[in-house]
């Protein structure tokens, strides 16, 4: 890694404008730390413009031997998208990369982000710049009836959704965003600043290797994200949801099948909420209102949501109406699955979910784990860790909720800040490794489900990570993207 001078601001200045770079000295505190982290120094931040200019970028600094680290809405969560503490490294920037070339190579630069993105509704897709943050699609999409359906409780930016491959709330029905990418730009880490286009936004495409599919989910070392051809869906004109409180932990499968088996595709989320979990939202956000009677939290809660993409016809049952007959149905079950439940208002329980890892950062020093299971072992998972936990780890709570429906599980244990354990620095990782071995090594799970890789799991991508997976990995990086880009090594 080369320190940047200032011979190599000034030729980058040349690339970007005035705007597109901003030096030590200037605000780069939002560069530099992220929501759940911080403590980065930037040699500098450089912002390009189009796809165009982040390839004059990219062979700039990849012939100086300058690191960058590419970051779009910086709000992952495992220390990936920020510079370290050198202050030699440097912050590739999408956020003003929101708009599109077009055919004659120009690009799409009109005024309001949403003047940017394009629209085709028969292909029913967009193209968009990597920089378009997810509520700008969404507000861009809603009029025309579609929504680009990633739902979460964060706003990324569509480079970093690409580069996680984010899951979401919504996983079940829509899947990840692997399954809704029909195209990308890319501009590889290489000394030419390779610019490949996979833009064609067909749905069926096989001469060969799929290539955009290398560029998904692997946080940028293979090649920066910066434009995507997206598939959309149209919007959910009706919906339904309900809490309901499963009888116990097996129950919970139980309560998944019976749900798809007479929901179908209607069915569109299934996300488990535990009540420590629910608490720290609670107290987080005084404006959720707590719709349990006197308040008491259920030790585990599902949010359940139905959904339709059509306006109510006449005559037709709503989809209150489906879900109580459905729900009653399920009673019916002489070992009925299920001990309580609570119809709502859908924005009101979605308002909780998404309070939910927010409230959690509040619950005390939080050490997260995004892991995932086939989809009859996450109960059992939970229930293995309620009891081995306290054993071995006394006094450390877990305050999880995830996504059921599709096996992940957001693994939340929470340690009083005044505990003194945590002025043993092993304390920590030794809680770390134990818990991933149990997800990899007992369950045979995934040690990242939906986060993807960054500083706080290479280790564990290092030793769970067959050696001749890791060789091919190594072997790929040299012949795509040979240049050091990013935080994370998948050799
Ligand atoms: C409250 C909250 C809730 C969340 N809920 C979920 C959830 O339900 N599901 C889920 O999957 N995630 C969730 N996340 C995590 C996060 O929002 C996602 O990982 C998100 O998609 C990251 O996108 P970003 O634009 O913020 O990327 P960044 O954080 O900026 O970057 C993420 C990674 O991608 C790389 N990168 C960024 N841009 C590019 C690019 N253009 N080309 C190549 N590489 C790039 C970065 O170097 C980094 O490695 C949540 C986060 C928060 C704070």
């Amino acid at each position: 890694m080369t320190a940047p001078t200032r011979k190599d601001l000034d030729a980058l200045q040349q690339i970007v404008g005035d705007k597109g770079l901003l030096e030590p000295g200037e605000d780069l505190v939002s560069y530099e730390n992220c929501v759940r982290y911080g403590a980065g120094k930037a040699a500098f931040v450089v912002r390009p413009a189009s796809s165009a200019e982040t390839s004059k970028v990219m062979a700039y600094c990849m012939g100086q031997g300058i690191v960058l680290v590419p970051q779009s809405g910086n709000t992952g969560l495992v220390g990936a998208s920020t510079p370290d503490g050198t202050g030699q490294q440097g912050v590739l920037s999408f956020d003003r990369l929101t708009g599109t070339a077009t055919s004659d190579g120009t690009t799409s630069n009109v005024s309001g982000a949403n003047d940017k993105i394009i629209f085709d509704e028969e292909n029913r897709s967009v193209t968009v710049g990597a920089g378009v943050r997810l509520s700008d699609l969404n507000a861009f999409l809603a009029p025309k009836g579609y929504v680009f359906p990633i739902d979460l409780g964060a706003d990324p930016r569509i480079g970093g959704m690409i580069a996680t491959n984010t899951g979401g709330a919504r996983f079940l029905r829509y899947g990840d965003v692997r399954q809704n990418t029909l195209g990308v730009k890319v501009v590889l880490a290489d000394e030419a600043g390779t610019e490949l286009d996979f833009m064609s936004g067909l749905r069926k495409d096989n001469t060969g290797i799929d290539w955009k599919h290398l560029f998904i989910g692997t946080t940028g070392t293979l090649g920066v994200v910066t434009e995507a051809v997206l598939n959309v869906q149209r919007l959910p004109q009706q919906s339904a949801a309900a809490l309901l409180v499963p009888r116990d932990e097996a129950a919970v499968l139980k309560l998944l099948l019976e749900m798809e088996q007479r929901c179908d595709s209607q069915l569109t989320a299934f996300e488990g909420m535990s009540a420590e979990a629910m608490a720290a939202a609670f107290d987080h956000v005084p404006s959720l209102r707590n719709p349990f009677p006197g308040g008491d939290l259920p030790d585990y809660v599902l949010l359940v949501e139905l959904s339709r993409t059509w306006a109510m016809r006449e005559g037709e049952q709503t989809l209150d109406e489906l879900l109580e007959i459905v729900l009653a149905e399920i009673w019916e079950d002489e070992e009925a699955p299920l001990e309580n439940a609570f119809i709502g208002r859908p924005e009101e329980m979605w308002a909780l979910r998404h309070a939910l890892s927010e409230g959690v950062k509040h619950a005390g020093k939080l050490v997260a784990f995004d892991v995932s299971f086939r989809r009859g072992d996450l109960m059992k998972f939970r229930a293995f860790m309620a009891e081995e936990l306290p054993k071995r780890f006394p006094d450390v709570r877990i305050c999880d909720f995830g996504h059921v429906g599709d096996g992940g599980l957001h693994f939340n244990l929470a340690i009083a800040k005044d505990d003194p354990r945590l002025n043993d620095e092993t304390f920590i990782p030794d809680l770390r490794d134990w818990v991933v071995k149990i997800v990899v090594e007992k369950y045979h799970g995934s040690f990242s489900a939906e986060h993807a890789i960054g500083r706080s799991n290479q280790s564990f991508y290092y030793e769970y990570t067959p050696e001749k997976v890791k060789e091919l990995a190594a072997g790929m990086k040299a012949l795509i993207s040979p240049n050091d880009i990013g935080v994370v090594k998948l050799g």
